[in-house]
């Protein structure tokens, strides 16, 4: 299967298979998995954070870190479009008892601050206390700029609020911006990365922070069921993906203007009220098209999509390479 659906589909290579194979393990909740520990210090060190601990997922980093930051009926803010608001089934409020307060993206995917700062509440026991900023960089494929990361930071800092980011795809937006990852990381008081997009592990995520904040974390962690055994199979999978699957990330990107291209070629698909940052390209596809036939049918010669008309996402990753462009591009035009 060539599949275009998202970057969560990778599966591991031999070389991943192999050291996940020859991972030395012990049981993590009692802090005895050496690989778990390893990767836990290996990921803090790397990204400038005091500490680091390994989860399940995506959406239970982005959790702790919300819950780890907010206490019962504090707040915070993030995008209307942010997969911590819309994605991950309310979690913070149905668990944390902590509220977002979602407010407009900008088209490059940013909060303008000047809205934020009027949603921030005054210290008044009528509203929930605004503890928390989340960003997430990339977002929607796109890139949040260095500059606006900083006045970000700033913004929180006059606030007297914590900044925190939902870096699933954080390692796209360094490759694009061809900058060390802790150009982007030093603004932040958290940081969640995935590893199991683009980077290509079969399982877990990262939640990076200050020592208290990780700490807190991890009771919030076994208190979900998130408390793991023998995981150091997974880290391994995690350490790999970090030390081997970083760079190679640009060719994604390449893949994805390359796709976006082709894509213009075949008739009623559009991408030009998008643009390509990074590994996901969007299509309008015009409305006399029955793209979940095609789906359907593309599906028989070994092709994935999510269909849709608006803004179709489709996603290039390890598993996608050019050719296999060329065949989607291919079937499209002959159906
Ligand atoms: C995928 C994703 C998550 C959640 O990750 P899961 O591992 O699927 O829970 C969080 N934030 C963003 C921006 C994502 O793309």
């Amino acid at each position: 299967m060539i599949d275009f659906r998202s970057d969560t589909v990778t599966k591991p290579c031999k070389n991943m298979l192999q050291t996940m194979l020859e991972a030395e393990v012990g049981d993590d909740v009692y802090g005895d998995d050496p690989t778990v520990n390893q990767l836990e210090q290996f990921a803090a060190h790397r990204h400038g954070f005091e500490a680091a601990v390994f989860v399940s997922s995506g959406t239970q980093a982005n959790l702790l870190a919300i819950l780890a930051h907010c206490e019962r009926g504090d707040e915070y803010l993030c995008g209307q479009s942010a997969h911590n608001y819309r994605y991950e089934a309310g979690g913070a409020a149905v668990l944390g008892s902590v509220q977002p307060q979602p407010v407009e993206n900008e088209a490059d995917g940013s909060l303008d601050l000047k809205k934020l700062a009027t949603y921030i509440k005054p210290d008044d026991f009528h509203f929930a206390r605004t503890k928390l900023l989340s960003l997430e960089n990339t977002i929607g494929g796109q890139v949040l700029s260095l500059d606006y990361l900083a006045q970000a930071r700033a913004f929180c800092d006059f606030h007297k609020l914590q900044l925190h980011l939902d870096g699933a795809r954080v390692y796209n937006a360094a490759v694009a911006l061809e900058v060390d990852i802790r150009a982007i990381a030093q603004h932040f008081d958290s940081m969640t990365i995935c590893l199991s997009k683009g980077l290509g592990a079969p399982v877990g995520s990262l939640l990076l922070g200050s020592k208290a904040l990780i700490y807190k974390a991890r009771r919030l962690r076994k208190m979900l069921g998130g408390g793991m055994r023998q995981a150091g199979i997974l880290a391994a999978a995690g350490l790999y993906a970090l030390e081997n699957n970083v760079e190679r990330l640009c060719e994604d990107h390449q893949n994805a203007r390359y796709l976006a291209e082709r894509l213009n070629e075949v008739d009623g698909f559009n991408t030009s009220a998008y643009q390509v940052q990074t590994n996901l390209v969007y299509v309008d596809v015009a409305s006399e098209i029955d793209i979940h036939k095609i789906a359907k049918k593309l599906v028989e010669q070994g092709i994935q999509i999510t269909p849709g008309y608006q803004g179709m996402r489709l996603v290039t990753h390890l598993g996608v390479s050019r050719v296999d462009i060329d065949k989607l591009i291919h079937a499209l035009n002959a159906l």
